[in-house]
């Protein structure tokens, strides 16, 4: 056995988490940047809880809540800008938020054009990266990437590098109980893409197996209210766990071909991420299985789904499969996710250009 793990953020979880650790945040400097969406920090009582906390350790901050969802490089720029006199940045939202703020981070301490975040080394470290998530999803509280809409290349790309991890992450589940039906669905999506293909994977390891298989048990554990929308805080806490296990679970492993087919319909479709995917986790599961028979059948028995045969019928409530797309769309997609290089790398099982459009047609036209 030969393998590492790499977790360098400290974690606080639970009801309360922020205000009963909050003078952690005392290290970091006299000025927080928040970064947030237009309207989450506030309608899930986190930014208020947030201002308390700083005010009472006598810090003070700037709030950019100019992040969109699926933010642009465009967004991160102006948020450079706010970030001027500025120690350190939390980011406050989903997502969208954390990543932004992670991308903040480093432009604040480099003179880098933003899209060079993916082509070159910095050598400023970042402003210290504190993380409060706001949805049960993205687990990018723990993950050393930042995910970013890049027109160039027509698609969302991650950069990623350690010293983007946050240092600090605040998982309170009470800030999302105010998700709507739909993104606790989705996001719920997301966490299992991250469980599955980080199981799945060239790179899977004992530790990121772990945490995989845990976070699919909590989503098997909660598929009846993810289906009838009951969702008890109980249920919150176990959603909001199994994101964090995502998260620690693709720190290790990165994701793999769901991410990369998803992004199309993200970019061109303006899909939810965790949606996006989710729409590829019955495919991935049946093309991995000639190649990895025992763990897509442990991926089977954790998530409570007798036969490989049902797995369709399981996604159906999760997904209502709606999308269309056009069939040159899909032949565009196709090739373009075949030719993914971390696709190819990650994915424990070979595809190619019409086994992707076959697929895509099936989910799509
Ligand atoms: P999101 O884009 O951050 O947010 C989606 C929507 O949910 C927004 O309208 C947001 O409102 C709203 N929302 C968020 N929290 C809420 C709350 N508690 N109450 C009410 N509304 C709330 O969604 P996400 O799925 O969490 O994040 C997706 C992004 O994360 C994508 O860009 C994806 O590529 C990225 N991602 C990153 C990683 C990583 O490791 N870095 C991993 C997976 C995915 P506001 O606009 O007001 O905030
Ligand atoms: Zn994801």
């Amino acid at each position: 056995m030969l393998f590492s793990f790499h977790l360098p953020t400290k974690i606080f979880f639970g009801n309360f988490s922020l205000k009963t650790y909050g003078e952690e945040l005392q290290r970091f400097g006299k000025k927080a940047l928040i970064v947030s969406g237009k309207s989450s920090a506030v309608k899930s009582g986190a930014l208020d809880e947030l201002k308390e906390v700083l005010e009472k350790n006598g810090q003070t901050y700037l709030l950019f809540d100019e992040v969109e969802p699926n933010p642009s490089l465009l967004t991160v720029e102006n948020g450079r800008l706010a970030a001027d006199d500025c120690d350190f940045v939390i980011g406050v939202g989903g997502g969208s938020p954390l990543d932004a703020a992670k991308a903040i981070a480093v432009l604040a301490t480099n003179e880098l054009k933003t899209e060079e975040l993916y082509t070159k080394k910095y050598t400023n470290p970042p402003l210290p990266i504190v993380a409060l998530p706001l949805t049960a999803g993205t687990g990018s509280e723990v993950t050393p990437y930042a995910v970013l809409t890049y027109d160039e290349e027509e698609t969302k790309k991650a950069f990623q590098s350690e010293d983007i991890f946050p240092k600090l992450a605040f998982l309170d589940p009470r800030y999302t109980y105010s998700l709507p039906y739909r993104v606790t669905l989705d996001t719920a999506l997301d966490t299992l893409s991250h469980a599955i293909e980080s199981y799945i994977s060239t790179r899977a390891n004992p530790l990121s197996d772990l945490a995989a298989l845990k976070a699919m048990e909590l989503i098997g554990k909660n598929y009846d209210y993810l289906r009838n929308g009951d969702f008890t805080p109980n249920v919150r806490e176990d959603l909001l766990f199994a994101s964090l296990l995502g998260g620690i679970a693709i720190a290790q492993t990165s994701t793999a071909l769901i991410h990369t087919l998803g992004y199309n319909l993200t970019y061109y479709k303006n899909v939810p991420h965790g949606r996006a995917n989710g729409l590829f986790l019955a495919d991935y599961l049946k093309m991995a299985y000639p190649e990895n028979k025992i763990r897509v059948e442990n991926v089977l028995n954790t998530l409570n789904i007798a036969f490989l045969d049902e797995i369709e019928l399981w996604f159906e409530p999760l997904l209502l499969w709606e999308e269309k797309v056009s069939k040159e769309e899909i032949i565009k997609w196709a090739e373009k996710s075949a030719n993914n290089t971390k696709a190819k790398n990650n994915t424990p099982f070979t595809f190619s250009a019409v086994e992707l459009e076959k697929i895509l047609q099936e989910r799509l036209l």
